[in-house]
């Protein structure tokens, strides 16, 4: 038996037309999963399904809004009735907005909680009543470094992920009798379109190789094993803990 095969299972992953969402929906496709792109831009989440389909793999867009409680009421009622169960849920839509602290606009302290903090809330409670009928499910949220380091001119983005880090850790509290296992990732710097401007920039770029164990970007592929575990039988007791892939960052001063 192999532990880690996820052929028969059904993964909803949000903001998955692009960046690391779209890579995991390739990566949980290759070991066998069914995946259902969740983007708020529907033209860009056909184009990813049809990446998806052209490879052999069973893929089905459905795009909403993740911080509307109506959409997602809907969207999910319905993929539960006309694709099928969700046996796993990856809540990956996020945002970054960078100003410094004292001059941070309210209205994008608003959108950076709503999308990676208040979303991920309203996923988990809608899509974890489904899992607690079947007594099983999946969840992993995507957190980050800032769900444990602050850093400059992204304080709500570090609250927001600080958040996601302790909403796993209380779903994990309130879900696990239910079979349900609730993880974070923790991803360290990956090179996607949310870090252009940092990969640009050659002075970045330069500290975060000194800054990091592994001396390098990350690769968005290489959070792929992590997905795939924690999304597979091999993490059946695993449950509430934040996998760092980080290339030792968080273990260095
Ligand atoms: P990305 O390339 O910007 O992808 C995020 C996707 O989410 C985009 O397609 C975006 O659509 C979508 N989205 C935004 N708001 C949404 C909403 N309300 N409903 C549904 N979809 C929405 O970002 P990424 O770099 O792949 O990051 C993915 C996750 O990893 C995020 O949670 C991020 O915080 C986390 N992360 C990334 C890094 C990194 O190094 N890149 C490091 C640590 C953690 P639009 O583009 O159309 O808005």
């Amino acid at each position: 038996m192999n532990i880690f095969d996820l052929k028969g299972k059904r993964a909803l992953i949000t903001g998955s037309a692009q960046g690391i969402g779209f890579l995991l929906a390739n990566g949980l496709a290759e070991y066998g999963a069914e995946i259902i792109v969740n983007d708020i831009n529907h033209e860009k989440a056909l184009i990813a399904v049809n990446k998806l389909k052209e490879k052999g793999f069973t893929a089905y867009a459905v795009p909403f809004d993740v911080t509307n409680k109506k959409e997602i009421e809907k969207n999910i009622a319905k993929i539960e009735e006309q694709i099928g169960g969700i046996d796993i849920l990856i809540n990956n839509a996020g945002i970054q907005r960078r100003y410094p602290l004292l001059e941070f606009p309210e209205q994008d302290w608003d959108s950076v909680i709503n999308i990676n903090q208040k979303a991920v809330f309203l996923m988990i409670q809608e899509v974890g009543k489904y899992m607690v009928q079947r007594r099983a499910g999946k969840i992993i949220n995507i957190c980050s470094m800032q769900s444990e380091l602050g850093r400059d001119t992204i304080t709500p983005y570090a609250a927001s992920k600080g958040a996601v880090k302790m909403i796993t850790r209380g779903a994990c509290v309130e879900l696990a009798r239910y079979n349900i296992q609730v993880n974070g990732i923790a991803p360290g710097y990956f090179k996607t379109e949310m870090t252009k401007a940092l990969v640009e920039n050659q002075q970045f770029t330069q500290w975060l190789c000194q800054r990091t164990p592994a001396n390098r970007w990350g690769d968005p592929e290489e959070l792929i094993g992590s997905a795939v575990f924690l999304s597979s039988k091999a993490s059946d007791f695993v449950n509430g803990h934040l996998l760092f892939v980080d290339g030792g960052m968080l273990a260095a001063v």
